[in-house]
């Protein structure tokens, strides 16, 4: 079916999707890395990735019959400053993650896939689907890149060369036999910036992300505490981490402001500590309502409070202290 996907990938970028491709469906691309990482324990309380692995195998066991994975993708990217760069000029705030400025991509991205999804029904008459944004058994990236989307890179991230890595993505899962399009290819080179720049130090090797020292995981999806020795890496960070994007060069180009829709909240850009500290329950809810970190719950919000207040008391100390 070449001239369906042709017509899919229009239809997908009248839909205001920036990139889409196709990749037939089969055992899942990176399936056997997902198994070796989940057995050396790097998901560490992510206990969803272990329960979903063989269901992120084989798409075909999340939907019967399933013959293409059609990926999509959204460009979130702004020129705003670098994470560390906006901190330093601006004492007593703290980072909110650039996913999470704007509105929330997953009913953002849900809505047009299942536009998407149905205009692929009719097209491919009686064909089934299913949609998934980011929360769904699927492997995402790894598909991403097997449909041309781009390539991950050191940081894990999916990168195009055109759009850099700041996306959001989408995937239908369909019975319709589509046409693949060409797979991308890798272009990190012998870059490492990624890799060197982690206040973690997340990354055992290229393109392995530990979720148990990732700051974006432990933000925004550990529950519980967070060892003493990681709270320093983590400085005025609340929720995500964006500094292996931030110095990746397929960033620096990348065209910014695609979407309104990502636009940053003014509240979300760089908000004031006590702000969030004179926050309860209620008031969180309310301050994140409409965006993305709804994976947030209050406990964890004030979890990552308390970090930021330590590492910013003991900025304010080393600064009190250097010689003038
Ligand atoms: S910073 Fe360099 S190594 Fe890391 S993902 Fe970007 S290009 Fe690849």
């Amino acid at each position: 079916m070449e001239r369906t996907t042709e017509r899919l990938v229009a239809r997908a970028a009248d839909l205001g999707f920036d990139l889409a491709g196709v990749a037939a469906a089969g055992p899942a691309p990176g399936a056997e890395r997902l198994r070796t990482w989940l057995a050396a324990g790097m998901h560490g309380t992510m206990g969803s990735m272990a329960r979903t692995a063989d269901l992120r195998a084989d798409p075909r066991t999340v939907l019967p019959g399933c013959r293409s994975v059609v990926v999509v993708a959204m460009s979130y990217h702004t020129n705003r400053p670098a994470s560390r760069e906006a901190l330093a000029g601006n004492p007593g705030t703290v980072w909110i993650s650039r996913y999470a400025w704007g509105r929330d991509y997953h009913r953002v991205l849900k809505k047009r896939l299942v536009r998407l999804g149905r205009w692929l029904a009719t097209e491919a008459s009686g064909s089934d689907w299913r949609a998934f944004v980011d929360t769904g058994p699927v492997l995402e990236r790894e598909w991403a890149e097997r449909a041309g989307l781009g390539w991950i890179g050191k940081n894990g991230c999916l990168i195009n060369r055109r759009l850099g890595s700041e996306l959001f993505l989408g995937v239908l899962l369909t019975t319709a036999a589509l046409e693949p399009t060409p797979p991308a290819t890798d272009h990190c080179g012998r870059c490492t910036a990624c890799l060197d720049a982690c206040p973690a130090d997340a990354f055992p090797r290229p393109g392995v992300v530990d979720a148990r020292r990732c700051i974006a995981a432990l933000t925004v999806e550990h529950r519980g505490p967070i060892a003493p020795e990681l709270r320093p890496a983590i400085g005025r960070t609340v929720a995500g981490c964006d500094v292996c994007q931030e110095v990746c060069p397929w960033n620096r180009r990348a065209p910014a402001d695609r979407h309104p829709e990502f636009a940053p909240a003014p509240h979300r850009y760089l908000p004031a500590l006590e702000t969030l500290e004179a926050l309860d329950e209620e008031g969180w809810r309310e301050w994140r309502r409409g965006s993305p970190l709804g994976r947030i719950p209050f406990e964890s919000l004030e979890r990552n409070l308390a970090i930021a207040r330590e590492n910013l008391e003991r900025e304010r100390g080393e600064a009190g202290a250097s010689p003038r």
